[in-house]
């Protein structure tokens, strides 16, 4: 048996229970793995809600760090005793022990700690993915501008460092003059607090009215039509989270009227659907973080019993940079 946090319907944080769950052998392709720690994420809070919904009961939770107890037939890249971290799909990191799929696990290297690889695989990844391979159809070179909001967060930080290491003027927004101060001291070149501020507007100052390459939208509702106004001609749409509600449906027709923009929505898991892809870029990742040119900062701990107030706090925008579940 082993500690997991259920839900048994979707909700608010406190259908987040504390259960004991058997937890058996892994079958072909999967190992069993006991966490030193877990990442929260904002996804956690969709799958919470039921925005993302899932079949019940369920254990949520997509990240988490650990040490391969068990492999299953057929696991080639893992052993028993690896230190491991990962992004998982499906859902279920919220808990001490679990079996799951091999594919989505990595091995942690030796200079990341535990809690370092849980609050980083699933937010650093999509880092890596949106500044790297999320481009507009004209390319991004160094100098260029893109917007990246709620740049303060877990994604949001990893970002900043990240494309300031490729050379990309990052503009941050936050919610907060601190949260800006944060994305400002960790690589953005300019930070705007969209909750006082008009950032479309400023956009185009900093721009000089040319606006930016790429818009990176994890906000949804409250930013979209603003953030279609900061694009410049033939400029890039990544929308990617729903933080403050879905993206309304829109008329494709618009895009042509504001400059024939494209607008793309990604998801993590399109990228790291093979066991290839996902070591390729967890490689990349570690090495970013291994060499100190992207920091991951846990700026929230909480034990794992403490669950709900994690999600209290990330949906009340109180949280900045990673947040971890910790395991006594
Ligand atoms: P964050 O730490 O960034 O937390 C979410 C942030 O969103 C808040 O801190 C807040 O920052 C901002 N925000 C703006 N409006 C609201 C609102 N109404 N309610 C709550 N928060 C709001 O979370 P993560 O780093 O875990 O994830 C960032 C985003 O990336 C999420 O939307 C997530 O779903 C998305 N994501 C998408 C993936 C994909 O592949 N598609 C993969 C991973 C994450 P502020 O106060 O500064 O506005």
């Amino acid at each position: 048996m082993t500690r997991a946090i259920q839900i048994r319907q979707h909700g608010g944080p406190e259908e987040l229970q504390l259960v004991q769950v058997q937890v058996g052998q892994p079958g072909p392709g999967e190992v069993r793995i006991r966490h030193h720690a877990i990442g929260l994420n904002f996804i956690d809070v969709y799958h919470r809600t039921g925005l993302y919904p899932l079949t019940m009961p369920a254990t949520i939770g997509m990240e988490a760090a650990g040490v391969i107890e068990a492999v299953g037939e057929g696991v080639t890249h893992l052993a028993v005793g690896d230190r491991a971290a990962y992004a998982s799909n499906p859902p279920g990191s919220y808990c001490e022990v679990r079996v799951m799929p091999a594919m989505c696990v990595c091995k942690l290297p030796d200079a990341i700690d535990f809690e370092t690889g849980a609050a980083m695989m699933l937010k650093g990844l999509t880092a890596q993915y949106l500044l790297k391979k999320t481009r507009p159809v004209e390319g991004l070179e160094r100098g260029d501008h893109v917007l990246f909001h709620a740049a303060a967060g877990g994604v949001g930080l990893i970002a900043c460092q990240w494309a300031r290491a490729l050379g990309l003027e990052l503009i941050a927004t936050a919610g907060s003059g601190e949260k800006c101060r944060l994305a400002l001291a960790n690589g953005a070149a300019h930070a705007i607090n969209y909750r006082t501020e008009d950032f479309a507007a400023r956009v185009k100052e900093i721009t000089g009215g040319r606006g930016v390459k790429v818009v990176y939208d994890s906000v949804g509702r409250d930013t979209w039509d603003k953030s279609l106004q900061c694009l410049r001609p033939f400029g890039l749409m990544a929308s990617f989270g729903n933080a403050s509600g879905p993206v309304p449906p829109f008329a494709p027709g618009m895009l042509g009227a504001m400059g024939s923009l494209y607008v793309t929505r990604q998801t993590l898991f399109t990228h790291i659907r093979t066991r290839e892809a996902t070591q390729a870029m967890a490689d990349e990742l570690f090495d970013v973080v291994a060499s100190g040119q992207v920091k991951i900062h846990i700026e929230q701990r909480y034990p794992l019993e403490q669950v709900q107030q994690a999600h209290r706090d990330l949906e009340a925008r109180k949280t900045t940079g990673s947040t971890i579940l910790t395991l006594a």
